[in-house]
């Protein structure tokens, strides 16, 4: 099945808000299976909207529409609708009494815009809209479905889960199930060489998709079947396939962060961590108390930028980083081990390079960077080049040296 988004309002077009409700409906359409050809934006001018809906590709079946809906712009999307599809408005006695219920709890009264409000084309299907003022409305041309709901976003995601994704999901003759696979640290070109002959063997029903990020590619393997037991017949063999060939790069099977994986490891092992940061500047622990019950395994960090603190805090060797410089081999396993052995923890993580854009070097250009993990039984540290972009470089030193982390730590029972 196809699908169109239309997100009317102005502030769209001027940059002033981003269109987050297209990106979430364009999300909540690719689980159902249905395929969004087109979003369009248009400002808040009847002829735009009308122009617009006259542009609706043959084949699509539903059109989302988003925005104009609120009291103030005086129902543009509403009159626009009810001329379009010839009808007269009508007031809706049960449309006003939940405005005046959601205005009693506030311990006002409707005003006269809000009363506009509950008058609704009669060629219209109300949706009833539980977090807010303007309700939705469906409206059919031949086999095409015309949902409008508000812009704000929490009423637009409440219509759609309430009211329009069961329809479309009703509509739909599709089983669509998606499998994912989490994999850090490997571009997205190599990933793809590697399991190019995976993939090119995949059976007909399934297909991936690559949903990348700084640091982490997210695979998305989907089954289009009519149940789910042939869903779960095509997912099984193709899953296990790709596991054989990336087996430890996938770091999760599901939407779990690498945060969350390496905590639940910790977890799982009675073991805790503590870290030194350079270049990361605290993003490594940053990243690790994202996730709630971190203090069960994060002792705690220190944030080494000057050399000084290298020396003093974590007994970085002062001949080392003569030497060497901060940013090195001996340097960055120094920070660990003795990060390690100030906080007594299990395992020590380290961090030091350039992350830009200024203080790059023939040798050690910007996004040089060291990464360390020292742990019972391991010493680990390498040398990467993150590119040139700061935060970037940041963000992939966290992922990589907590993935490699990860990779120290006893592994869970091997699925299959
Ligand atoms: P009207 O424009 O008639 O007042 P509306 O339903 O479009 O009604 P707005 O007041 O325009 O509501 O928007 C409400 C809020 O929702 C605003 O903060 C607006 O920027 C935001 N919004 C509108 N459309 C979108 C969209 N497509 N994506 C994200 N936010 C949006
Ligand atoms: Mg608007």
């Amino acid at each position: 099945m196809q699908a169109e988004v239309l997100a009317i309002g102005t502030e769209l077009l001027l940059g002033q808000t981003v269109d987050t409700n297209s990106a979430w409906i364009g999300e909540r359409l690719a689980e159902l299976g249905v395929t969004l050809r087109r979003k369009t934006v248009v400002a808040d001018r009847p002829e735009d909207v009308r122009a617009a809906l006259d542009a609706v590709l043959p084949d699509t079946r539903w059109v989302l529409i988003t925005g104009g809906l609120g009291p103030t712009k005086d129902d543009l999307t509403k009159n626009v609708l009810n001329e379009y599809f010839g009808g007269k408005l009508v007031f809706r006695p049960e449309i006003y009494a939940h405005i005046e219920a959601l205005f009693a709890r506030m311990g006002r009264v409707p005003g006269p815009l809000n009363r506009g409000q509950a008058e609704l084309p009669d060629v219209c299907e109300p949706l009833p809209n539980a977090k807010g003022t303007a309700p939705g409305m469906l409206f059919s041309r031949g086999e095409v479905r015309f949902a409008s709901m508000p812009g704000v976003p929490y009423e637009m995601k409440h219509l759609m889960e309430a009211h329009v994704l069961p329809r479309i999901k009703a509509e739909s003759d599709a089983h669509i199930e998606h499998r994912f696979f989490m994999v850090q640290g490997i571009p997205e070109s190599e990933l793809a060489a590697r399991i190019a002959d995976w993939e090119s063997s995949l059976a007909d029903g399934l297909s991936l998709a690559y949903l990348p990020s700084p640091g982490v590619v997210k695979l998305r393997l989907t089954a289009r079947t009519r149940d789910p037991r042939e869903a779960a017949a095509l997912l099984e063999p193709a899953s296990s396939g790709l596991r054989g060939v990336l087996g430890r790069d996938i770091f999760a099977e599901d939407w779990k962060t690498l945060e969350e994986v390496v905590g639940e490891r910790l977890v799982a092992a009675g073991q805790s961590l503590a870290v030194a940061e350079s270049c990361t500047g605290g993003a490594i622990s940053a990243l690790v108390t994202r996730v709630p019950g971190s203090s069960r395994y994060l002792l705690g960090g220190v944030v080494a930028y000057a050399n000084e603190v290298k020396v003093r805090m974590l007994g970085v060797n002062e001949a080392d980083l003569l030497m060497h410089g901060a940013v090195s081999e001996p340097v960055v396993r120094a920070m660990a081990r003795g990060v390690r052995k100030r906080f007594g923890s299990d395992w020590g993580l380290a961090s030091s390079g350039v992350a830009g854009p200024d203080g790059g070097t023939p040798e050690k250009p910007v996004g040089t960077v060291w990464l360390a993990v020292s742990g019972p039984g391991v010493e680990w540290a390498a040398r990467f080049q993150m590119g040139d972009h700061r935060e970037r470089t940041v963000r992939k030193s966290v992922l990589e040296v907590l993935n490699r982390l990860r990779g120290f730590l006893p592994q869970e029972p091997a699925k299959d």
